[in-house]
């Protein structure tokens, strides 16, 4: 830190200038901490992939299966986000609710298939062997 009026360096606990004797203007720190854009670029993309990860959550087709990965996505996402110290508010809280449900619904179609496949095997064999 130096002297607004003559340039000599100061000693950060004072509140006048050793060399001339200005008084040192106080720094005013921002109200709102800014944020590290790194993660501030990180919650659009974390909404996007909740998003589609809920959009789509049905049992059609097999919309499930890129449902699925786009829950994964969001919330792997998340992971990074949160470890490099971004904050769940706004978009990111939205897209972690949204990424949460829909790998609720995504894993549940997954369920239902898995054991529909299964159920129908146990049906095959039994009418092949009865
Ligand atoms: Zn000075």
């Amino acid at each position: 830190m130096y002297c607004e009026h003559c340039g000599a360096a100061l000693n950060e606990a004072s509140h006048f200038c050793a060399n001339c004797g200005a008084p040192i203007a106080v720094s005013v720190k921002p109200a709102v901490p800014i944020e590290n854009p790194k993660t501030a670029a990180m919650r659009t993309p974390i909404l996007v992939f909740g998003i589609l990860g809920l959009a789509f959550a049905w049992p059609y087709f097999f919309l499930w299966i890129p449902g699925f990965i786009f829950s994964i996505i969001a919330i792997c996402k998340i992971g990074k986000y949160r470890a490099a110290g971004g904050q769940l508010t706004g978009k990111a809280k939205a897209g972690n609710i949204l990424a949460t449900i829909g790998l609720v619904f995504n894993s549940l179609w997954l369920s239902l298939i898995v054991a529909a496949g299964i159920a129908y095997g146990v049906y095959a064999l039994i009418r092949h062997f009865a």
